[in-house]
């Protein structure tokens, strides 16, 4: 028994959680995250997994898995469904928080090595315990803070994996970070993609979710090559692009005597499509040096590559770039990171 997290199988002992509404179920796990296991109709049966709420803030896989659960189908095979970060989500309001300041990123935590932390060891334990047994595959759901069309992201670019993530959404992302995610850790056991969304808040990405785990549920056999072999459109991660630490940076309004740097508001529209070489993402104070800091996936840095800033205080990307997760609040910039650099793969 550990008391890192609340433990439940089957639907008899989720009647409590499935009684109220959404924002009820928080109250009744009390701050835990929950792991849930509905037993399948086929004991022979390798497990499947769904996680969402690893970000407090992101409620649209929460509600969409209260929704699925509401309906208490059962499956041929085992479903485990995590509930993550249960504490941000009810801390000053609903789904404030993507993580406490007392708290780690509960999506940066799987997989790490000594397991300091309660969180460390939650998410070690709910490893360990959900690949126990065989897994098929897992879905963790997200939402984004800046406007992206839905997108299901892999670490590994496996051919079952990339059939997964063309079950979840139209346009897939290969992530070659190592950032302790979840995902990232389920990967030797099974094809595991982390699905967003879109913004929180939203009945549209509520029901995408809920429309991506009908598909991943429904699925009769995740490795069936007779599935299509990808997403419709497939881009790859090459650069994560950050503020440095030092420079405090605003969305929108005028550089000051307190704001380094101001993005333009709408940058993320571009998200998945392209900005242009010479696009203007923001103003410094004439005179200042380079806000951004971009690294590839070996962590040497190509900002020069892609950035510039003029005699005048204009930040501008000099080449053709593709956008994905470009962010909206300095928050997620100082949180996460302002964007990522991508290419689209054939
Ligand atoms: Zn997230």
């Amino acid at each position: 028994m550990n008391d890192l997290y609340r433990r439940f199988t089957g639907y008899d002992e989720i009647t409590d959680l499935l009684a109220g509404s959404d924002e009820d179920a928080l109250v009744v796990l009390n701050g835990k995250p929950a792991l849930i296991r509905l037993p399948g109709e086929d004991p022979t049966r390798p497990a499947r997994f769904v996680s969402t709420l690893l970000h407090g803030n992101e409620d649209s896989g929460f509600r969409a898995v209260l929704e699925l659960l509401r309906r208490k189908d059962r499956y041929p095979f085992d479903l485990w469904v995590f509930l993550g970060n249960t504490r941000a989500a009810r801390q000053e309001g609903w789904f404030a928080h993507r993580y406490l300041d007392d708290q780690e990123d509960f999506n940066r935590v799987w997989g790490l090595g000594p397991a300091t932390t309660r969180m460390r060891r939650c998410a070690e334990e709910v490893l360990a315990e959900v690949t126990a047994g065989p897994l098929e595959a897992a879905v963790d759901l997200h939402n984004n803070t800046g406007e992206n069309p839905p997108y299901a992201i892999t670490a590994v670019r496996t051919p079952e994996s990339l059939r997964l993530v063309g079950v979840c959404a139209d346009i897939g992302l290969l992530w070659n970070l190592r950032i302790n995610a979840l995902m990232e850790a389920l990967a030797p056991f099974c094809p595991a993609v982390a699905v967003e969304c879109g913004k929180s808040g939203r009945p549209a990405s509520q029901a995408f979710a809920l429309g991506a785990l009908d598909r991943f549920l429904e699925t009769a056999d995740i490795g069936d090559p007779a599935l299509p072999a990808g997403p419709g459109a497939l881009f790859e991660i090459l650069h994560r692009v950050t503020v440095r630490s030092e420079v405090t940076v605003a969305f929108g309004g005028a550089v000051s005597d307190e704001v380094d740097l101001v993005l333009h508001p709408g940058l993320d529209s571009a998200n998945f499509g392209m900005l242009l070489a010479g696009t203007e993402l923001g103003r410094v104070h004439p005179g200042a040096a380079m806000p951004l800091c971009s690294l590839d996936m070996e962590g040497r840095d190509t900002t020069g590559r892609f950035f510039a800033v003029s005699p005048d205080g204009a930040l501008v990307v000099t080449q053709d770039v593709t956008p994905a997760m470009m962010t909206t609040t300095a928050l997620q910039a100082r949180r996460d990171c302002l964007t990522y650099l991508t290419r689209r793969r054939a």
